[in-house]
């Protein structure tokens, strides 16, 4: 089929053709001269329709092969629906409605519809009071098959971005839904499992904040990726929002099947990644609820596997965990105890206890123990074993860890600026403050912030938790020793000490835990337990210290099997920094003694 080049050309064509009419030419010679050279489809009609002149291209049209001799009428000219269309004669239509312009669809013999971009111009031609009708008509069909299959990309496009996360590509959360949905009725139907698992990406905020959102994105991105990589085409993957995706996983027979799933996920998830030259890595918490046993609806499916997943974040991160109803019943409290730990952070609402240690061989104060307690609003003072293990959980235990260490070190700094020397301040690690990155660095920083020299300062470490890693354990307590700082194993005697390392650890002293010391004077496995590690300790040169020693008789005992020092209501209760203040000034005049042996609470 000709095609003009362009709309611009049979514009150009209808307005020459159109100017020649009006100068009076005859539409008849001048036309059929150009009806070779014309790409077009060319006519010219009177107003009552009466065909003048037309190119064979525009006879054809009609269908009906043709000369101009057997078309009279415009209406033969054009097929019989175009009259139809403008409910007048078309020579009406245009004169009276102005119409110029429009597309033409036509059916070909060969079965082919083509389509025309059709002109007209009304004409007065000089010298004489009627009108001709020009016509051009342009075939477009290719264009307007382009422009049509344009529009239904943009369509489909439109509809896919309101399906998908635009920078994962992967579902989002209404497409979640949409086959959640779906897959809810199949199950019901079949009787089968469904499984939800809610992916989460741990510490993710790290990479955010410190690399930037560019790198976030690049992050997140690759990640989408590995997930639908290790899954089937027909599980669903979809990104629920910031770091957070969902899968699908039908069909489900045996939970060791969801297992096998998640540990792919987790190893896969958690290989590092290079950004900006950096080998970043970032493992995942996943929580699994199952369909019908967990829930039978999205939301509470949903629910049910985020429980799961802080439960997972609680557990130390890079793992799965199963829902269990138990979560539920636990959550609101700790979800309104978690909130209100934040804020008495925040808001300082936290405050120190000391505790004073005393040497057994001089009777003076060895060192204070910082105990950190909280003030709640409604509940009163809670007990750090209450509220610990909640921010260990939470990871609220890292600004909560720096705050008792700085405001422990300030404190003593102030005291030793007043002439008090205490000897030392013992400052208790939580495991996951002690894994911390970093945290050697933080440690002389809040040192070096407060001013306070390292000799002054110990640190506690619980026996479980310095062995938990103890390779990592030896790293971390060298560069602090090399700090200068003095380091105790808390609880000694409840975790499983390997000796191998116990021996590798630069370590000072070693705490006896409590439950050994309630009963030494009359429990002889608890006499022996606490002998052996008073042994233990100075064979390998170090201090010994008994914790919770309450009675005199328990005193005694530890001083005949020389324990260096001690701690226990006996001796002092954790007071606040007033009390403590106090009791030196009292301890000038009052001297408490034991055995013959003077125990001054005074200090060194
Ligand atoms: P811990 O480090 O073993 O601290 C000694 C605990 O024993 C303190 O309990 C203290 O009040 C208690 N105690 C001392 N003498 C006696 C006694 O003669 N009899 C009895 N029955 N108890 C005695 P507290 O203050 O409730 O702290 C409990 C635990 O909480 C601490 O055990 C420590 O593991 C942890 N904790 C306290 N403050 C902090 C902190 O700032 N950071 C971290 N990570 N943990 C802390
Ligand atoms: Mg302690
Ligand atoms: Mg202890």
């Amino acid at each position: 089929m000709p095609v003009a080049k362009s709309d611009k050309q049979a514009e150009k064509l209808i307005r020459d053709v159109g100017h020649f009419l009006a100068l009076g030419v005859d539409p008849a010679k001048y036309i059929a001269d150009l009806f070779d050279v014309l790409p077009v489809l060319v006519s010219v009609m009177d107003e009552q329709g009466k065909v003048i002149v037309a190119s064979p291209q525009h006879l054809r049209l009609s269908g009906v092969p043709s000369s101009l001799k057997s078309i009279n009428t415009v209406a033969e000219l054009f097929p019989a629906y175009v009259a139809e269309r403008f409910d007048l004669p078309l020579p009406q239509a245009i004169i009276k409605r102005s119409i110029d312009r429009w597309d033409l669809s036509v059916q070909h013999k060969d079965g082919e519809v083509y389509v025309y971009d059709i002109m007209h111009r009304v004409v007065e031609q000089k010298g004489s009071d009627k009108k001709l009708i020009l016509t051009v008509g342009v075939d477009v069909t290719s264009r307007r098959r382009a422009d049509e299959q344009a529009i239904n990309e943009h369509k489909s496009q439109l509809s896919y971005m309101s399906f998908h996360d635009p920078l994962t590509g992967l579902a989002n959360r209404s497409l979640f839904y949409d086959r959640m949905h779906k897959s809810l009725s199949r199950a019901k139907r079949s009787k089968s499992n469904i499984a939800l698992m809610l992916i989460d990406l741990d510490r993710f905020k790290n990479i955010n904040d410190s690399l930037g959102h560019d790198a976030g994105d690049f992050f997140l991105k690759h990640i989408a990726q590995r997930l639908a990589d290790n899954l089937r085409d027909t599980d669903t993957v979809a990104r629920l929002g910031g770091d957070e995706f969902v899968v699908v996983l039908e069909n489900i027979v045996q939970a060791q099947d969801i297992e096998n799933i998640a540990s792919k996920l987790l190893d896969s998830l958690a290989a590092p990644l290079e950004i900006q030259n950096h080998e970043i890595a970032c493992t995942a918490s996943i929580g699994v609820s199952l369909f019908p046993k967990d829930g039978d609806s999205i939301d509470q499916l949903l629910k049910h596997a985020d429980l799961a997943m802080l439960r997972a974040k609680t557990l130390g991160n890079n793992r799965a965990q199963f829902y269990a109803k138990a979560m539920t019943d636990n959550a609101v409290n700790y979800l309104l105890l978690e909130n209100d730990l934040r804020k008495a952070i925040e808001a300082d609402d936290l405050t120190l206890h000391y505790q004073p240690q005393v040497n057994l061989r001089t009777g003076k104060i060895s060192g204070v123990e910082a105990l950190v307690r909280w003030q709640h609003k409604d509940r009163g003072m809670i007990s750090p074993g209450e509220f610990i293990p909640l921010a260990e959980e939470t990871g609220l235990i890292e600004p909560l860890g720096a705050w008792v260490l700085h405001h422990a070190c300030e404190r003593f700094q102030a005291w030793l600026i007043q002439g008090i020397n205490f000897g030392r301040i013992a400052v208790n690690l939580s495991p996951r403050q002690f894994r911390q990155d970093n945290f050697e660095r933080s440690v002389v920083h809040t040192l070096f912030e407060t001013r306070l020299p390292p000799e002054y300062l110990e640190l506690e470490i619980t026996e479980s938790s310095a062995m938990e890693n103890a390779a990592e354990t030896v790293e971390v307590l060298n560069c602090l020793a090399e700090a200068g700082l003095s380091l105790a194993i808390d609880d000694f005697g409840t975790g499983y000490s390997s000796l191998a390392y116990l021996k590798r650890f630069p370590i000072n002293k070693l705490k006896i835990d409590r439950s050994f010391i309630n009963d030494i004077d009359s429990n002889d496995a608890d006499a022996a337990i606490a002998k052996s590690i008073i042994d233990l300790a100075h064979n390998m040169s170090l201090r010994v210290v008994a914790e919770g020693v309450e009675r005199s008789s328990q005193s005694r005992w530890l001083i005949d099997r020389s324990c260096d020092e001690v701690q226990g209501f006996y001796y002092a209760r954790p007071m606040p920094e007033e009390d403590l203040m106090a009791l030196i000034e009292d301890d000038k005049r009052a001297i408490k003694r034991d055995s013959g042996i003077r125990l001054l609470l005074s200090q060194q």
